[in-house]
């Protein structure tokens, strides 16, 4: 028997839970008629500072052209589920922000994914893990090779060290666990 390659199996399961998140994402795109990547905006608005809220940091983050992201910016400030924050020092520059309707939204669909939540919460603590800094590295090396753009995870980050196998965070000033490292930390700082 073939059993195959291990790390093409992982990459297959990979694309089975990726196809996941599609399904679930669709569903909810569904039931509020508006398309996954506006409902992907709407939920990143949800807990992220105003300045990372312009088309052009929401194209970098989603890997999209301006274009796109500015089409469905258009077609949730159309719906009011957001809205125009003027930049102060830049008449032609503009922030997005939730309305009342566009968060009740955001934070209905933001459990989207609870299903997959449950199913990775089933596995045991430790193992949770070393799977999340397996990701991590996995997607660390993705961004190394310009496959996707910058994460704002410990392994990017300007106050990580890894000296001796062990994960620091500079900032903190202590040691992390394999579980307390972060994907999305509001503290990241690219490294200069
Ligand atoms: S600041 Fe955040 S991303 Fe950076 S090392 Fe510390 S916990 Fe990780």
């Amino acid at each position: 028997m073939n059993v195959g390659l291990t790390n093409h199996k992982i990459t297959q399961a990979l694309e089975r839970i990726s196809k996941a998140v599609r399904v679930l994402l669709w569903e909810e795109s569904k039931k509020y008629g508006i398309s996954p990547i506006q409902i992907q905006i709407l939920i990143f608005c949800l807990s992220h500072k105003l300045e990372m809220l312009k088309v052009s940091f929401l194209a970098k983050e989603f890997d999209l052209t301006k274009p796109t992201i500015s089409d469905s910016v258009k077609v949730l400030i159309k719906k009011e589920l957001l809205k125009k924050i003027p930049d102060m020092y830049d008449s032609r520059s503009y922030s997005i922000a939730l309305t009342q309707k566009g968060r009740n939204i955001a934070k209905k669909t933001s459990y989207f994914t609870n299903s997959l939540v449950a199913a990775v919460g089933s596995i045991d603590n430790d193992l949770q893990g070393a799977f999340l800094k397996n990701l991590l590295h996995i997607i660390h090396k993705l961004n190394k090779d310009d496959v996707i753009s910058i994460q704002r995870m410990c392994l990017t980050c300007y106050h990580y060290n890894n000296e001796n196998n062990e994960h620091f965070c500079g900032l903190l000033n202590r040691e992390l666990q394999n579980q307390e490292l972060q994907i999305d930390c509001p503290e990241h700082k690219i490294p200069s």
